[in-house]
């Protein structure tokens, strides 16, 4: 009983193409990870700023307030002085309500503050909070990238030897048969060949019909799976 050579050669090409299709499938989902703690750390950065520009509002209304408190503070002042000059009753009545009507707008100014006040603080602490949870995540983002980075870059390299040990086995391998190969591995996920045991295809689980298994135990030639075209190889236990 003899097996053709190429059935070896065949049998380590899938054992680097396994490898290679498993590894490549592990960076991908690491590139997805990598994006998705990326999006994380955005969300939290823009929960950060729109805090801060909360703050800056408030913090705004505050100043234009106070502003408009000394506005009518001085207002107050002017029309107070004035009063001292009037000479008439008239003039002394439009006058006294003037300051009234001040004073009553100073008023309203001033508890309108305390609101704008207490609302500031408010804001600040959000922002405080927010800023501090923003540092954890970032602290854990990073080591977990740092992390990932460290795992994925061992895979790169174990994925370029497994492609370099692949394309040494391909150079002993006819160049038709290789593509033989490619083609089926690209139809199953990176699997063209399979072995054989009781009959059966161990790619896709399905009966080999009896002759045909006879002629995959000889090794005399390359059988192809009926079912999924992978290139079928029995061993002798
Ligand atoms: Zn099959």
């Amino acid at each position: 009983m003899s097996t053709i050579p190429e059935i070896a050669t065949l049998v380590q090409l899938q054992e680097a193409e396994t490898e290679i299709v498993r590894l490549k499938a592990v960076l991908a989902k690491v590139e997805k990870d990598k994006i998705k703690l990326a999006s994380r750390l955005e969300q939290f950065e823009a929960a950060v700023k729109e805090n801060r520009e909360d703050l800056e509002r408030i913090s705004k209304s505050c100043r234009d307030n106070e502003l408009e408190i000394k506005v009518v503070d001085e207002r107050i002042i002017k029309s107070n002085e004035t009063l001292r000059n009037v000479t008439t009753n008239k003039e002394y009545q439009l006058l006294l309500r003037e300051v009234d009507d001040n004073k009553k707008r100073k008023d309203a100014l001033e508890s309108e503050l305390i609101e704008f006040m207490d609302e500031k603080e408010r804001c600040q602490s959000i922002l405080d909070e927010s800023e501090k949870e923003f540092a954890q995540i970032d602290a854990q983002v990073k080591s977990e990238q740092a992390e990932v980075e460290k795992q994925s870059s061992q895979d790169r390299s174990l994925l370029d030897e497994y492609e370099t040990r692949q394309q040494e086995i391909g150079k002993n391998l006819d160049p038709v048969l290789m593509e033989r190969f490619r083609r089926i591995a690209k139809m199953n996920n990176g699997s063209a060949v399979s072995r054989a045991i009781d009959q059966v295809c161990m790619g896709c689980f399905m009966n080999i019909p009896p002759q045909l298994y006879i002629e995959v135990q000889r090794g005399n030639e390359l059988i192809s799976c009926p079912q999924c075209s992978r290139i079928l190889y029995h061993e002798q236990e």
